[in-house]
């Protein structure tokens, strides 16, 4: 069911290294052509990748057309520290920000009583410091600290009611799930669009590891079939295309119009599914069932 009025945006990691940093910007090319709503990067939890992502959003808002979000978490900053990152952002003409906690070590997430502890309560810091659209996360399988899916819930309208105008998904392999967390969100007053997260697989093993860190669950139908193709590159990429076009257009018959993808700095999976589900190109022959 090939659609026009699909938007999509892309998501990047700042590169660090040059044969990274090459690959970047090849994709960024790729992806450019496809005119999507937005590029987003990501920014390191502990300040780790703070300056790359930086330098790599004021390059990409420099070379390139597209709108560029840049993420932002408050996990090991002081308060001071965050208005001057906010402060710089709208400086190299960021307008979009996404507004996370972050990821820290036990212990170090209270930041010494000098800092934020959870995103909503950055939400209300770059509202304070600037005028930026702001995007959150969203988690339909919820998030693996939270006490409930209900606590979790009231989190994102909390972070939303702050001032964000929409979430953007953890990433998922059963609509089933994404479709129950929305009509969950719309039930407790949620009004702003919640944007899926998608993670093309590019390597099973990968996706099971890292899925599991953030609590999402890959069907077993999904991972043995997957690697079932694993020796054979060319079947898993079909197969990958196959499996996230089926996935996006069952999204879209829920009436989906917004699509987020985790690139990984990498656009063939990316490039290709936005294609096919634009109907630009055929899918690919391989069958999704078993
Ligand atoms: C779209 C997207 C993009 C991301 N980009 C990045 C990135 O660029 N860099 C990075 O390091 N990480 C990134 N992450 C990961 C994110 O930082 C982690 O998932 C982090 O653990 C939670 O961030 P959050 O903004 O959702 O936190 P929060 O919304 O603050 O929630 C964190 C946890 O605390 C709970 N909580 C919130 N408020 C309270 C309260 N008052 N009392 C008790 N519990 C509460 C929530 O239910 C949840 O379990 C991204 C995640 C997504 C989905």
């Amino acid at each position: 069911m090939p659609s026009d009025n699909i938007k999509f945006s892309y998501e990047f990691f700042p590169p660090r290294k040059p044969e990274q940093l090459r690959r970047f910007w090849l994709t960024v090319g790729c992806l450019e052509t496809l005119q999507p709503e937005f590029f987003s990067i990501t920014y390191g939890a502990l300040g780790s990748a703070g300056e790359a992502s930086v330098d790599i959003v004021k390059d990409l808002i420099g070379e390139s057309q597209t709108p560029v979000a840049a993420h932002l978490t408050c996990v090991g900053m002081s308060k001071t520290e965050l208005q001057n990152h906010i402060q710089r952002l709208a400086t190299m003409g960021v307008k979009h920000i996404v507004a996370l906690r972050g990821d820290g070590i036990e212990g170090q997430l209270d930041h010494q009583g000098n800092g934020l502890r959870y995103a909503e309560e950055l939400v209300k810091l770059i509202r304070q410091t600037g005028n930026f659209d702001i995007s959150v996360a969203a988690y339909p399988e919820t998030h693996p600290e939270a006490k409930s899916a209900e606590a979790d819930l009231d989190n994102l309208k909390r972070k939303l009611d702050a001032g964000a105008s929409r979430a953007l998904t953890q990433f998922f392999y059963d609509t089933e799930k994404f479709l129950r967390f929305r009509d969950r969100a719309v039930s407790a007053g949620i009004e702003q669009p919640i944007i899926p997260g998608i993670l093309p697989i590019h390597d099973i093993d990968k996706v099971i590891a890292f899925g599991s860190r953030c609590g999402t669950f890959v069907p077993a139908e999904v991972a043995e079939l997957f690697k079932k193709h694993s020796g054979d590159p060319l079947a898993s990429e079909q197969y990958a295309i196959a499996h996230c076009v089926d996935m996006c257009e069952k999204l879209q018959i829920e009436g989906v119009h917004d699509l987020h993808f985790y690139t990984l700095n990498q656009s063939n999976l990316a490039h290709k599914v936005t294609r096919i589900l634009r109907g630009e190109v055929e899918s690919p022959p391989t069958v999704v069932a078993a």
